[in-house]
């Protein structure tokens, strides 16, 4: 899934599979193209870190996160084309800042502002392919995550030869990331990654664009991929795997400040336009039994927001799977 994300950039932007010599390329035209990808990255991202905040003290697994992320210059189709679009020397510069992240109250994180280092590493240092590399780029966002852990902060320095020192907070671990190109959502445990082409990034209200986001959080945060590999991905598990995501929507939204019934919403939306509502299809329950399923679960999470300011989904959320199902028992000592 990782490669595509870049190298499908590159082909959405009008640089096609026979790029044109870059002297006759409209630059304005791709910078204005991986603006619009940036566009959605900076709402992608803004989201998932609100989510990711918001429901920190029920989340399995916390890190420690700035709220940044990387581009590289690499990972385009066409590297030179995509430095010269942006007006860069090197490959690395900012995507995005999450809104309210540490990154983005520094002030020092504007998109496509040149990085030179991170925590002493320049990672334009570090080897590459040509073209459509996006190994680098992981290694980058892997070296800050570790940089974070070990460290509890990161001096990051810019091509100005500025550096900006940032302290991370901790968020639920989940990646978000953004496809250039296809229309799905999918979550595999560590990352959420959701295709440009998805219906909801055309709902111009937040709390239903996040929605989706949380459906595909939940995912992660209730360790469904491990729970199906520890027990097999039939049918009827996807299935209930999948009335779990959807019905902890709302719980989600709300520990994040979005009012829980933009889940009902997001559903009815999206559902009534792009899911058949076929009972036969395989891992969902059509469109209108979900949206019924979620709105049960925005009556409790109402009632529990008035009562605690919460909505405790580790101890008042129903499971629908064992989520210890499949693990090995451990020895009585
Ligand atoms: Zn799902």
């Amino acid at each position: 899934m990782r490669p595509s994300a870049f190298a499908a950039l590159a082909l959405a932007a009008p640089l096609g599979a026979q790029p044109a010599p870059p002297a006759q390329l409209d630059y304005p035209a791709e910078r204005a193209a991986i603006g619009r990808y940036q566009d959605a990255d900076q709402r992608l991202q803004d989201v998932g870190w609100t989510l990711a905040k918001g429901n920190v003290p029920f989340c399995p697994k916390l890190v420690p996160s700035i709220g940044l992320q990387l581009q590289d210059m690499a990972s385009y189709g066409a590297p030179a084309v995509a430095r010269k679009a942006l007006g860069l020397k090197g490959d690395f510069a900012v995507q995005t800042a999450a809104r309210g992240s540490p990154a983005a109250l520094s002030g020092a994180f504007t998109r496509n502002r040149e990085i030179t280092g991170l925590d002493g590493f320049d990672p334009n240092q570090w080897p590459a392919q040509k073209a459509l590399e996006w190994q680098r780029l992981v290694r980058a966002h892997d070296h800050l995550e570790a940089t974070l852990t070990e460290h509890g902060g990161i001096a990051i320095g810019f091509a100005d030869g500025t550096t900006a020192q940032i302290a991370p907070v901790q968020v639920c671990a989940s990646r978000f990331e953004l496809m250039g190109q296809g229309d799905k959502a999918v979550a595999d445990g560590a990352r959420v990654v959701i295709g440009l082409g998805f219906p909801a990034f055309s709902y111009s209200e937040e709390p239903v664009f996040a929605g989706l986001v949380a459906h595909e959080f939940a995912h992660n945060v209730l360790g469904h991929d491990a729970w199906l590999d520890r027990n097999g991905r039939q049918g009827k598990h996807v299935r209930r795997i999948e009335r779990e995501a959807d019905r902890l929507i709302p719980w989600l939204l709300a520990n994040a400040g979005y009012d829980p019934q933009a889940a009902e919403t997001f559903m009815t939306r999206w559902g009534s336009k792009h899911d058949s509502g076929l009972r036969l299809r395989i891992g969902h329950d059509g469109w209108d039994e979900r949206a019924a399923a979620i709105a049960i679960e925005v009556v409790q999470v109402k009632a529990l927001m008035a009562r605690e300011g919460k909505a405790d989904w580790r101890a008042h959320f129903r499971r629908e799977i064992d989520p210890q199902g499949g693990l090995a028992r451990t020895p009585k000592p």
